[in-house]
C-alpha cells in the first residue's frame, strides 16, 4: 500500500469540498438565493462527475458531512450576529487551508476495527497502534491529520460493559496527595514522578518557535517549522497523558476506595509562577482519568472538601497547625512529637478523611466537579467523552507506513 499517495489523496478529499462549497454558498447568496447544506448537496450532486471525478473513490459520509459543517458554521455565524448564540463571536466561515483540521467524519456502519486494524470505506484496512479499548455500541468515528500523523477518534457507547469487575483483597482506601514537587505520594509511602514532558523539551520548543516565527509567511518552509511544533506539542500531549492513563489506572485498580483534595486546578493555574509546572504534571488529566476510571473499576472516588486542611493536620494526633510554610518539607508535629515527609502526612490525612466527623464522608458527585476538573487540559474533554451517561471518546493514532 502506497500510504504516501494516499495521504495526500486524503487531504485533497478534505479541502476541496469544504472550500467548493464555501465558494458556491457565497455564489448562490450574491444570486439571491437562500444557500443552505441541502442546497449545497443538490449543487455538488449536478456538477461532482465532471468537477470531481475522484468523489466516486472517497467515503460518501465525508463527501456529505462537508456541507453538512458548512451548514452548522454559517448557522453559528448568524445566530452568533443576532446574539442569539452564548459565548465567544462566531466569525463568517473562511475558506480551509492545508493544515486547518484536515479530516472527514465517518458514520457507524461504514467502518470497523479488528485488532490493531480498522477497515474504512474507500480507503480500505489501515493498521493502528491500538485496539479499540472500549466495548458497546461505536457511534461514529472521525479521520482526522494532527502534526503529519493521521488519527481516527471513535464514539462508542459503552453501557454497562465497562465496568471491570473488581479484583479481591483491594485495599479499602488509598489518599493521594498532588503536588508539584512529586506528581503523587499515596498514604501507603508509593511516589510518583511525573515525566514533566514540557519541562524536558522546553528549549527545544522555544527554538523551534523562534525558527517558525523567523519564517516568511505562506511559505513551504514556514509550514515545515509549524509542522515541528506541532509535532513536539503533540508529543508533550502524549506523553502527559500517557502517564495520567497509567497511574490512574493503578490506583482505581488496587483500591476499593481513593480519596483526593478538591484542587482548584482553575484557581492554581491563574498563578503564573505555578502554572506551567501544574499543567505540565496534569493535574487537571488525573483527576478526569480517576473519575471515569472509578466507575470502570467500581471504585469509590472521594473528593476532600477544599477545606480540609490535609497539610497542616498531623496524620498521628489529628492537631491542626495555625500556619505551615511551603518550604517546610518535613511535618514535625509539636503535640505528639511525630515527623514525617509534608506529602506524606497529607496523603495519610485523605486516607482517613471519609471515616472523620462533619461532612467529610461524601463521595464525589462526578457531574458537579467535570466542569473544575478539565480545565487546565481542555483537550482531554475530548478523549474522556460524556462519562456521566456512559459514552467514551478515545482516539487512536494510524500508522501510515
Ligand atoms: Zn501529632
Amino acid at each position: 500500500m502506497n500510504s504516501k499517495l494516499r495521504s495526500s489523496r486524503r487531504q485533497q478529499d478534505a479541502l476541496a469540498l469544504p472550500n467548493w462549497g464555501l465558494a458556491e454558498w457565497n455564489k448562490q447568496y450574491e444570486n439571491g438565493l437562500k444557500p443552505s447544506a441541502f442546497s449545497l448537496k443538490k449543487a455538488f450532486n449536478a456538477i461532482k462527475r465532471e468537477q470531481f471525478p475522484w468523489i466516486y473513490e472517497s467515503p460518501k459520509d465525508a463527501n456529505q458531512q462537508a456541507f453538512t459543517d458548512l451548514g452548522a458554521a454559517f448557522k453559528n455565524f448568524f445566530n452568533s450576529v443576532k446574539e442569539k448564540r452564548k459565548g465567544r463571536k462566531v466569525g463568517y466561515p473562511k475558506f480551509k487551508r492545508k493544515g486547518d483540521n484536515d479530516g472527514f467524519y465517518v458514520s457507524n456502519d461504514k467502518f470497523s476495527f479488528d485488532g490493531k486494524t480498522v477497515t474504512l470505506p474507500v480507503i480500505g484496512t489501515v493498521k493502528t497502534f491500538e485496539t479499540l479499548r472500549f466495548e458497546g455500541k461505536i457511534l461514529s468515528g472521525r479521520v482526522s491529520q494532527k502534526a503529519n500523523r493521521w488519527y481516527i477518534s471513535v464514539q462508542v457507547e459503552t453501557g454497562d460493559s465497562e465496568i471491570v469487575k473488581p479484583e479481591p483483597n483491594r485495599r479499602s482506601m488509598l489518599g493521594l496527595d498532588l503536588g508539584v514537587k512529586t506528581a503523587i505520594v499515596t498514604s501507603s509511602g508509593q511516589e510518583f514522578q511525573s515525566p514533566k514532558p514540557l519541562k524536558a523539551v522546553l528549549e527545544k520548543l522555544a527554538r523551534a518557535n523562534r525558527i517558525l516565527h523567523r519564517r516568511k509567511k505562506g511559505s513551504n518552509n514556514r509550514r515545515k517549522a509549524a509542522t515541528k511544533v506541532a509535532k513536539l506539542h503533540a508529543k508533550i500531549a502524549n506523553v502527559r497523558r500517557d502517564w495520567a492513563h497509567k497511574v490512574t489506572t493503578q490506583v482505581c485498580c488496587e483500591n476499593q476506595a481513593v480519596c483526593i483534595e478538591d484542587l482548584n486546578v482553575a484557581g492554581m493555574v491563574r498563578n503564573h509562577r505555578l502554572a506551567r509546572s501544574i499543567s505540565d504534571v496534569g493535574f487537571g488529566l488525573i483527576r478526569s482519568f480517576l473519575e471515569y476510571k472509578s466507575k470502570k473499576f467500581s471504585t469509590d472516588l472521594i473528593i476532600a472538601d477544599r477545606w480540609f486542611p490535609s497539610s497542616k493536620m498531623c496524620s498521628s494526633c489529628g492537631t491542626v497547625r495555625q500556619s505551615l510554610k511551603l518550604s517546610e518539607r518535613i511535618y514535625a508535629c509539636e503535640c505528639c512529637g511525630s515527623s514525617m515527609d509534608r506529602d506524606l502526612n497529607a496523603a495519610k490525612n485523605l486516607e482517613k478523611y471519609p471515616g472523620l466527623p462533619g461532612n467529610y464522608k461524601t463521595p464525589v458527585d462526578t457531574e458537579t466537579h467535570t466542569s473544575e476538573s478539565n480545565l487546565s487540559e481542555a483537550s482531554f474533554v475530548a478523549e474522556a467523552g460524556t462519562n456521566s451517561d456512559h459514552r467514551s471518546t478515545i482516539c487512536t493514532p494510524v500508522i501510515t507506513n
